[in-house]
């Protein structure tokens, strides 16, 4: 994987929150910020996108109220998160820029491909927080859609699992993990990737994806430069 120049890393807003089911959990993310600065050392360029599940789904976290509020809590959770993390990053001495699709102040920058890339260029994390901006999507249509505008080379999907299975390893103790998919297997298995939304845009804009464990030891490292344990989905 090490021919990765320039990576989008997906993180579940879940993961961010570790043992805990809500918020941040700190030693978590120091964990990640040690591990993408050990990357960009080595000259990768490393783009973030975070999910919100640790505070708020637009589907599912409110019964009465309607669901384009319900969306724009969850886009303002992730953007909670990215600004979070970019801070996090920052203590340990990386330049962060946090991007959102729509105007907030001064707390982001609104997303352009160019100044993206021309940070990237400098050699700053950017974070793309704030979803794709429009409910009824999700971050994962989000980091696809962000990945192709900025041509990186593949995203990186950091799960609780570690991997993709056949079926879900939680339930089936027989599940059988695949070192490598295409995304047509993806798309005709409906196998747990991204969404389907998400998946099709990848097919379609030819944008390989790599899936791995993020609570395993040193993961995001190791996927791009040791020894790769998750599954490779090729295009
Ligand atoms: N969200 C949205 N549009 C986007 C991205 C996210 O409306 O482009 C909202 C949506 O409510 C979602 C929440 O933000 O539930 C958190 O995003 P994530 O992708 O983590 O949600 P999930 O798919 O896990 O519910």
């Amino acid at each position: 994987m090490n021919d990765l120049k320039r990576i989008l890393l997906k993180l579940s807003g879940e993961a961010l929150a570790g043992d805990k089911d809500f918020g941040f959990d700190e030693a978590t993310c120091l964990k990640v910020a040690e591990q993408v600065k050990q990357i960009t050392d080595k000259g990768t360029q490393v783009a973030i996108v975070i999910g919100g599940g640790n505070f708020w789904r637009g589907r599912n976290s409110s019964k009465i109220i309607e669901r384009t509020k319900s969306d724009q809590i969850g886009m303002l959770g992730t953007v909670m998160n990215c600004i979070y993390v970019s801070e996090i990053f920052r203590t340990l001495g990386m330049q962060t820029e946090v991007y959102t699709p729509f105007m907030c102040g001064a707390f982001t920058k609104l997303f352009s491909k160019d100044a993206a890339v021309a940070d990237l260029n400098a050699g700053k994390v950017v974070f793309f927080a704030g979803g794709t901006g429009h409910p009824y999507f999700s971050t994962d249509t989000g980091t696809t859609l962000r990945a192709i505008e900025i041509e990186a080379d593949a995203i990186l999907l950091a799960k609780a699992v570690d991997g993709v299975y056949d079926s879900d390893p939680k339930t089936n103790p027989n599940a059988k993990k695949y070192d490598s998919v295409s995304i047509q297997q993806v798309v005709d298995e409906r196998l747990q990737v991204v969404d389907l939304t998400a998946t099709i845009m990848c097919m379609e804009n030819k944008m390989p994806m790599v899936v791995f464990g993020l609570n395993e030891e040193n993961s995001i490292v190791k996927t791009l430069y040791g020894e790769f344990t998750g599954t490779y989905v090729t295009v």
